[in-house]
């Protein structure tokens, strides 16, 4: 995913199949979609849509995940302008690229904003939204950053460091809790905005997995 300490804005690999690692195997998954009618593939979708309603849902849920995959060949037929199956009344297209609007919460929100789900293009800046949410986020990001950007020190810095295996250690255990935080706590903010939303349940820099991440009640 993307990184804030001074990187281009990356995508994530779920939506573009085609190009990055793993796409194989997730091309491999996307077989069983493609054997359907565009028809059983947009009922089938919309069927998902419903179930995705009104929750904040990790990136990593098979729900989303299978979503998602349905989405790229949707994509790839064209089958949102065809009107084919009108959209899940719960939802608005997105101005990007027509798929439904739900947007992506990841731990760069504050830089580059809600993705869209689909295109991985912006959906909205964080700046648009009231001012209480904005600063909620903004004090999580300069936290967070303050561990995640430990993962971009310059070649230097690492070798002036005693230990810099030790030093991404403490950021990863600090930025662990941080991380819960955002996707159980404040991602859920924004279903005041959208029928739903995904949030990124890892962070690639720092070799955090969705198993990593546990609720705050747990
Ligand atoms: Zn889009």
């Amino acid at each position: 995913m993307a990184c804030m300490a001074g990187h281009e804005k990356t995508e994530d690999p779920l939506l573009h199949l085609e190009e990055e690692d793993g796409s194989e195997l997730w091309q491999e998954h996307a077989k069983a979609l493609r054997t359907w009618d565009d028809l059983s593939l947009m009922q089938w979708t919309n069927q998902v849509l419903c179930q995705l309603h009104e929750r904040s849902w990790r990136a990593s849920h098979p729900f989303v995940m299978s979503y998602r995959l349905a989405l790229t060949v949707i994509q790839q037929r064209d089958l949102w302008s065809r009107r084919l199956v009108s959209m899940s009344s719960h939802y608005q297209p997105a101005e990007c690229c027509g798929a439904p609007s739900i947007p992506l919460v990841s731990h760069d929100i504050c830089k580059y904003g809600l993705y869209c789900s689909n295109c991985g293009t912006e959906l909205a800046e964080l700046a648009g939204f009231p001012p209480g949410i904005v600063k909620t986020f903004n004090a999580w990001g300069a936290a967070y950053e303050t561990y995640h950007q430990v993962a971009h020190w310059p070649d230097d810095k690492r070798r002036k460091k005693d230990d810099y295996e030790a030093a991404m250690e403490t950021a990863r255990e600090k930025a662990l809790p941080l991380l819960s935080q955002l996707g159980f706590s404040l991602a859920p903010r924004f279903l005041e905005f959208y029928p739903a939303v995904f949030w990124e349940d890892g962070d690639d820099c720092l070799d955090i997995i969705p198993e990593d991440l546990t609720p705050p009640d747990k």
